[in-house]
């Protein structure tokens, strides 16, 4: 009998050992025990007539039988999971010791269940082998040939080692193509039969893969005969390793992972149970397998993300009511009399809409989204005008000190004229003065306070805080929101973020968020000139910066991410700050500063601050300027390696010049003669509006790339993702529907799900 010829039957029986693994192979799955019911199947039951004997078997033996058919039927192992706990460390793993944990604890792997949820980055796939010579441009494939050559050099730019090596079978010969990964030119050199897996790419004179998995033990690769697994790793532990210790976690605790979706959900959207999608996700047996464990754990997330939003927006609105704001109408108009400028037609619309939600008495959770340059900080200003007006303390938090004291410095501008005193409390601040500045707030005679988290991890208190301003928000997740409440206050609260994401899509991120959004730059901002420049014209573009320095601007040289590792990139723009000053710049050495996400706190601040104060006049750094600085001086932005970049982030980058009255430019440095990829960061030569480019991302890089990866992590979604919308809102439907039957989640059939949405609102990102 085939899996085929009986799926029904077939089915039942890998349920009824599963079930049977998971009690310890007591009998139980089935009234009158297993060997009843094989008998109560006819005859025609194949390989499951051997467990006509299970009843009689003593448990240890019971395992091996069951084991022996499952492996006939085409099935995975089971193991006993009875008394397993699949949230014990996995240092319980035979093979998993202290140094092993700690690797593991890189990948934010601490649990059984953790490593069960590691997901796989790609799969090699033995059914994909093809011969060299068919190994189409486009296609995921894996080739199996001798490594004929291989050699490290220096990228064209100089700055990335690449490494290349041919290929060859019988059939021809395929370039493979690696960055910074010097050792494998080690590894690979001279090596026969080994398997590279990627995908075909169409390079000048050649086909190639580029960055390809590679199996030395091809033998073992092919007669394993499914999907291969291969992970994201970390420094010290290999692909190897880690596939045999997922193998034994699978084998003994798959069925021990408790199970978050009810039976008839998953028949109500054809998902596999969690024991099964853990198997799959693994070990599938086909692709399609895969598919729906992938699927299943995505909508699981998604699930439990919607019901900690209904959750938190439960407690939000009603365990605190908020306190409504009256707003003076003759102070509302005095603020728009001095304004230097007249609001924007969204300014206008978002200024209303957040005096709006503070006359109501439920706390204001308002986004406002707009592009870099926006004039996000003047709606802020009047929501903290209105308030103070009315007799209420207001805070503004920004993620940088320097923020910080850039908005310090608007407010005061636009306040301080109509009797509003505003403090700035930052680590800068002497003591002595914070502790002053703190003992008016407490009394009520500061108005706005402006600083870093600072304000709300120090034991600050406010008189009357009412509004709460949280700039960048993605920066700063909810968790500081919490902490404002957990301070006994419940503020209205406005966070702004220059991260144009569709409104849509911002609604099921942000789900407990109401949206307002900035769509037009006030009138006469010059657009920046964004030109494109190949690498043979490298020079040129230096010369261009030097031009605008000499003329008394500033520039920034943004490096790419190359990896997802943050001290990868440190190191490469380093290495780029190094050349530089030695190089093209040496004359202009000393105004070179360099900033990356590896350096202190206090050093960013530090570099950040010399170059607003124009004591650095070329900045080179890592994308971490994204949340940056407002320095109206700057005037050229050059990106090296744009192709990485998303058109959105690249556009959020090139909105930190500009900022002045000078002409402004934006140089993209790509490194693919990809004509695809060249048209795609052309659009940002004619197309100057966040949103539009944030669609365009969608439409060809697909979704993922929509909003950083910083963001979508910050959600914690291992498997979703933030812009499918389909399965978003179903799930939103499901988590509405259970929250409405089972609000705290108190039924028994709800506890796998009750106890994943108290680890996601205990995480930090959240409260
Ligand atoms: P962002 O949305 O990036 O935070 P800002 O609030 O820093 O933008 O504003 C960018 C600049 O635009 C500031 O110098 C601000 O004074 C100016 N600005 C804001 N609104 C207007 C407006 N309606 N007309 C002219 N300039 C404006
Ligand atoms: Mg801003």
């Amino acid at each position: 009998m085939t899996a085929d010829s009986e799926p029904a039957l077939v089915r039942e029986a890998r349920r009824l050992l599963e079930a049977e693994a998971a009690a310890g192979f007591d009998d139980s799955s089935t009234p009158g025990g297993l060997s009843r019911w094989v008998a109560g199947q006819g005859r025609n039951v194949g390989s499951l007539t051997r467990l006509s004997q299970y009843s009689r078997l003593r448990p240890r033996t019971r395992q091996d039988l069951a084991n022996k058919v499952l492996s006939d039927l085409g099935s995975n192992k089971v193991s006993p999971s009875v008394g397993r706990d699949a949230a014990a460390p996995v240092t319980v793993l035979p093979g998993v010791g202290a140094t092993a944990e700690k690797r593991l604890a890189a990948l934010s792997i601490q649990t059984v269940s953790d490593l069960l949820h590691h997901r796989p980055r790609r799969y090699i796939d033995h059914s994909s082998v093809v011969p060299i010579a068919e190994a189409e441009p486009g296609r995921e494939v894996t080739v199996i040939g001798d490594v004929v050559e291989i050699r490290a050099r220096p990228a064209k730019s100089g700055r990335v080692r690449v490494i290349e090596a041919a290929i060859a079978d019988e059939t021809g010969q395929i370039l493979a193509v690696w960055f910074n990964q010097v050792y494998l030119a080690k590894t690979l050199r001279g090596r026969r039969n080994v398997a590279f897996a990627g995908r075909v790419e169409s390079a000048a004179y050649d086909r190639q893969l580029t960055s390809p998995e590679y199996e030395l033990d091809v033998h073992r690769m092919v007669h394993a005969g499914r999907l291969v697994p291969v992970y994201p790793l970390t420094r010290g532990l290999s692909q190897r390793q880690l596939r045999r210790w997922m193998a034994l976690a699978v084998d003994a605790y798959a069925t021990a992972v408790p199970e978050t979706l009810g039976a008839a959900q998953r028949r109500a959207h054809g998902l596999p149970d969690i024991a099964t999608a853990i198997r799959n996700l693994h070990f599938p047996v086909d692709s399609a397998a895969k598919e729906a464990a992938a699927r299943r754990f995505a909508f699981a997330e998604l699930l439990v993300y919607q019901l900690a939003i209904l959750r938190r927006r439960r407690t939000w609105r009603e365990s605190q009511p908020g306190r409504p704001v009256r707003i003076h109408r003759d102070a509302l108009a005095a603020f728009g009399g001095q304004l230097p400028f007249t609001l924007t037609e969204g300014q206008r619309v978002a200024v209303a809409e957040v005096l709006n939600d503070l006359r109501r008495d439920r706390p204001m959770s308002r986004l406002l989204q707009g592009d870099v340059g926006s004039g996000k900080t003047v709606v802020a200003a009047g929501a903290l005008h209105a308030i103070v007006g009315d007799g209420w303390q207001g805070a503004i938090m920004a993620p940088t000190e320097v923020l910080a004291e850039q908005h310090a410095a608007t407010l005061r501008e636009l306040l301080t004229p109509l009797g509003v005193r505003v403090e700035l409390v930052t680590g800068s601040v002497p003591a002595g003065e914070k502790r002053r500045i703190w003992r008016d707030v407490e009394h009520g005679r500061v108005h706005v306070v402006v600083g870093t988290q600072a304000i709300i991890q120090r034991s600050a208190r406010f008189a009357r805080l009412n509004l709460a301003v949280v700039d960048e928000q993605h920066r700063f997740g909810v968790q500081q929101r919490g902490e404002i409440r957990s301070k006994g206050y419940n503020p209205h609260l406005l966070a702004m973020s220059a991260t144009p994401i569709p409104r849509t899509l911002a609604l099921t991120v942000y789900g407990d968020l109401d949206v307002s959004v900035l769509r037009e730059l006030p009138k006469g901002r010059r657009p920046v000139k964004t030109s494109f420049v190949p690498n043979h014209r490298r020079g040129d573009a230096y010369a261009f910066i030097r031009r605008e320095v000499t003329a008394g601007h500033q520039a920034f040289i943004v490096f790419p991410i190359i990896e997802e590792s943050e001290s990868l990139n440190a190191r490469a723009a380093t290495d780029e700050h190094k050349r530089l000053t030695r190089g093209t710049f040496a004359d202009l050495a000393d105004d070179v500063g360099l900033l990356h996400g590896r350096m202190s706190a206090a050093s960013k601040e530090r570099v950040m601050r010399a170059f607003r104060d124009g004591q650095i006049k070329i900045l080179v750094s890592t994308a971490v300027i994204e949340v940056g600085i407002d320095v109206p001086n700057a005037s050229i932005i050059l990106i090296e390696g744009a192709e990485r970049f998303g058109l959105a982030q690249l556009h959020q980058l090139r909105g930190r010049v500009g900022r002045g009255g000078q002409d402004s430019h934006c140089l993209l440095m790509s490194e693919t003669a990809d004509p695809r990829e060249n048209a795609r960061l052309r659009t940002l030569q004619t197309v100057n509006d966040g949103f539009a480019l944030a669609e365009r991302d969608l439409e060809l890089r697909g979704p993922g790339n929509v909003i950083g990866t910083r963001q979508s992590g910050a959600l914690g979604f291992r498997f979703a993702s933030v812009t499918d919308l389909p399965t978003i809102q179903s799930a939103r439907v499901d988590a509405e529907a259970v929250t409405r039957a089972d609000p705290e989640l108190t039924r028994p059939e709800h506890a796998g799900l009750a106890a994943a949405v108290a680890r996601l609102l205990q995480r930090n990102e959240w409260n």
